[in-house]
């Protein structure tokens, strides 16, 4: 058949008309059925998935604190948007669904800091203020002790300023900026045992 520009014409007239009707029917459909948008009235807050090192760009859509949708950030240059089953799942973190299908707090998820004592056999719940400040503490005290400022290297002392009483893990959960911000704190401190999940 030919397609002048008047058949053309017509019949996109009556494939927008078709669409239209059928759009219509579907939101009479889902009217009737009660459905509603899943993110409609939720607060939406860009994330960075927990769970490795790739370090996917995620949107969470919370509603009364809870996260009723999680989907890939199609800005994110990482993952532009998709998402493995492990980020798909990421709201199970924080909540679950009962057999109602009722989002309740996940009971594995940890919230309380856990300490172990040295030679304990048993964790005790502590607070964020005393585990920031302990955490603080030992840092100081150990690097206090254990700092060497200059080291005999190819038969010449050198200046090193260095640690290696302790290592510094960073994390995939923070971005490349915040582990590079933690890198320079770590190396400010005379820390040289440094790495990270993802290598970064
Ligand atoms: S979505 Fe999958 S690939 Fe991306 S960071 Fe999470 S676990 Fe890794």
């Amino acid at each position: 058949m030919e397609l002048t520009r008047r058949s053309f014409l017509k019949l996109a007239g009556v494939t927008a008309a078709a669409a239209s009707l059928t759009s219509v029917g579907y939101g009479k459909a889902q009217a009737a059925s009660g459905e509603r948008l899943r993110i409609r009235y939720t607060q939406e807050f860009h994330t960075i998935c927990t769970f490795c090192g790739v370090g996917c760009g995620i949107i969470c859509n919370v509603r009364d604190g809870v996260i009723v949708n999680a989907e890939g950030d199609p800005d994110h240059p990482i993952n532009e948007g998709t998402l493995c089953s492990k980020g798909s799942s990421i709201s199970n973190v924080s909540y679950v669904f009962d057999d109602k299908g009722k989002p309740v707090p996940n009971p594995k998820r940890l919230t309380n800091v856990l300490y172990r004592a040295p030679g304990s056999g048993r964790y005790e719940i502590k607070d964020w203020d005393w585990a920031l400040e302990t955490i603080a503490k030992r840092i100081k005290d150990t690097r206090d002790r254990t700092l060497e400022e200059t080291a005999v290297v190819d038969g010449r002392e050198v200046t090193v300023n260095r640690t290696n009483a302790m290592g510094w893990l960073g994390s995939a959960f923070c971005t490349g900026e915040e582990n590079y911000l933690f890198h320079k704190m770590a190396r400010a401190m005379g820390i040289i045992n440094i790495d990270h999940c993802a290598r970064l």
